[in-house]
């Protein structure tokens, strides 16, 4: 890299996660320097440090299987003494992982160094300033600045060249001394605090990431790339605060029973979108969410859906709203029922995960409101003719529930068919990626279709319902037997209607069921719908037919 002008780029390293980090990057060699004396270890100086630390940060170091290439400091009086003790110690860093070792000083350890080398392991000089000299030296001072010691440090520098060591850093030393050892010496040299022409530099990575607090002032050479001590005090703090304003752990950091895949489940309840994410459910990925629409009042009906829902998706979202914008205003919005309680028991019963209750404020928050506008032959006839705006009412709620609920899966009932093809077209319209499921119609014994309002029915009226179904089956029976003349099964239908009091018919149709067009010779696939109102409680069912 010297020979090619490159740049050599280096920081110390202590421990496994900043090794993982530096190998993210082209940093090209970590120091385990005894510089851990004092950043991790809280020293003043390099001295206090053994051996075995620096074999221990070593290994975390190299741990990480760091490209970089790891050299790690031989620490004050582990090499000097006897050559031998240098070997042994040296041995030991170069097991614990390091590439190489580097010791500080120059004509006086020669022999060290020599043996070393001789036996194998590659050696990084380090002159200027040595801390491990702090104690004679009486403090961290700039070396190099008076002629003859430069002389020294430039006449060190080219005898451990000579010597075969692979780098030497300069440290403190006057920018011009770092040239020259630098253009005086084939090896590289990697600068700390040394000017800007040395081969190479090297930072402590507490220091260059703004996270040592300096006792005095901050060395000239160190410069701050990052503020991670105040992002760290910041961090601190805040999360004090919130251990101790009881906002941490929220429902996002408490594990929940796993509720889906346990027998003794219970139901969560939630009325806005923030809760519905702060789930356990919303937090996991690769979920299938099926969800069921309702406006509540529940019975076996809704519960078939939520039933569908569970043995096709991981987690089943039910809603309830009992929506006021698809009610006309002659119609049933303030007597239509409301039994939250029981329905959110039914929904645990029936396996559902969580039920989405929201305040009609939150879903409508102000007049001036966005609502979804169905055109075509869709809404055109059956409950579209007859009220006006409905389905523009239902097509807003649905694509707000599915903008809040996010399912993959949302499940209808046939018996409000037509909404059911409203639906389809929509999400399909708006490009929505929700698969949407029609479930066949759910019975009382006698055939009186499930639905809410039936509650609503007195006695007399409860019996006079079950003409709806009969004449349906028996229009269905006409068309088995032949009859392909529309008008001829309308009739039928009506005259059977008629055949019990109180009742008013609303519509009593048959349409093709693909289009819901209705054309005066009956097309292959043909739905029968019917609504009717009785007591004043407007019901509605339908059939199809294929003959
Ligand atoms: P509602 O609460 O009336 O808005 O109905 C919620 C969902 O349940 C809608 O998809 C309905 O089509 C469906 N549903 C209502 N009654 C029945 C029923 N008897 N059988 C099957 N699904 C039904």
């Amino acid at each position: 890299m010297k020979n090619a002008g490159i740049p050599i780029s280096a920081v110390t390293a202590y421990d496994y996660q900043m090794s993982s980090y530096i190998s993210q990057t082209d940093i090209d060699f970590m120091l385990v320097g005894d510089s851990l004396g004092m950043v991790v270890m809280g020293h003043k100086t390099t001295i206090p440090v053994r051996l075995s630390e620096i074999v221990h940060h070593t290994k975390a170091v190299s741990k990480a299987e760091p490209s970089a290439a790891i050299v790690s400091d031989m620490p004050f009086l582990t090499y000097g003494i006897d050559t031998k003790q240098t070997i042994k110690n040296a041995a030991k860093l170069i097991r614990a992982g390091a590439n190489a070792v580097k010791v500080e000083g120059g004509q006086k350890i020669i022999n060290h160094i020599r043996v070393m080398i001789d036996n194998g392991i590659p050696v990084m000089g380090h002159l200027g300033m040595q801390p491990q000299s702090v104690l004679k030296e009486r403090g961290f001072k700039l070396a190099g600045r008076r002629e003859s010691e430069a002389k020294k440090i430039l006449e060190d520098a080219l005898m451990l060249e000579e010597l075969g060591v692979c780098a030497i850093v300069l440290e403190c030393i006057p920018e011009s001394l770092g040239s020259q050892v630098s253009n005086s010496l084939k090896i590289p040299t990697i600068g700390i605090g040394a000017g800007r022409m040395t081969d190479g530099q090297i930072l402590v990575v507490n220091d260059l990431l703004g996270m040592t607090e300096f006792e005095k002032s901050k060395p000239k050479f160190v410069k701050h790339f990052a503020q991670v001590g105040n992002d760290i005090r910041i961090a601190l703090e805040s999360y004090s605060n919130a251990v101790k304003s009881k906002n941490y752990p929220s429902k996002q950091q408490v594990y929940l029973p796993d509720k889906h895949f346990t027998q003794n489940k219970t139901i969560t309840t939630v009325s806005k979108a923030t809760e519905l994410y702060q789930t356990d459910v919303y937090t996991r990925k690769n979920i299938k969410i099926g969800f069921v629409p309702t406006m509540g009042a529940l019975h076996q009906g809704h519960l078939s859906l939520i039933e569908r829902a569970k043995a096709e998706c991981d987690v089943v979202v039910a809603s309830i709203f009992v929506n006021p914008k698809q009610f006309g205003p002659n119609e049933d919005f303030a007597s239509y029922p409301r039994e939250v309680n029981s329905d959110i028991d039914k929904l645990e019963r029936a396996g559902c995960d969580i039920v989405f209750i929201p305040e009609k404020n939150y879903i409508y928050p102000n007049d001036d409101y966005t609502e979804l506008r169905i055109e075509g032959p869709l809404t055109e006839s059956l409950c579209g003719k007859s009220r006006p705006g409905h389905f523009n009412g239902v097509a807003t709620i649905v694509a707000k529930l599915f903008n809040i609920v996010k399912p993959q899966r949302a499940y209808f009932g046939l018996k409000d068919y037509q909404q059911y093809l409203i639906i389809k077209k929509l999400v399909s319209d708006l490009f929505m990626d929700i698969k949407i499921i029609g479930c066949p119609t759910f019975r009382e014994p006698d055939g009186l279709a499930m639905s809410s309002r039936n509650l609503n029915l007195s006695n007399t009226g409860r019996k006079n319902a079950t003409v709806i179904n009969q004449t349906l089956q028996l229009g269905a029976a006409k068309i088995k037997d032949g009859e392909t003349e529309t008008i001829r099964i309308e009739q039928l239908m009506e005259e059977s209607l008629r055949s019990v009091s109180d009742l008013s018919i609303d519509y009593a149709c048959a349409v093709d069921s693909e289009t819901l067009i209705r054309h005066s010779k009956l097309k292959s696939s043909v739905l029968l719908a019917i609504a009717a109102k009785i007591d004043g409680i407007r019901l509605i069912d339908n059939l199809i037919v294929e003959h």
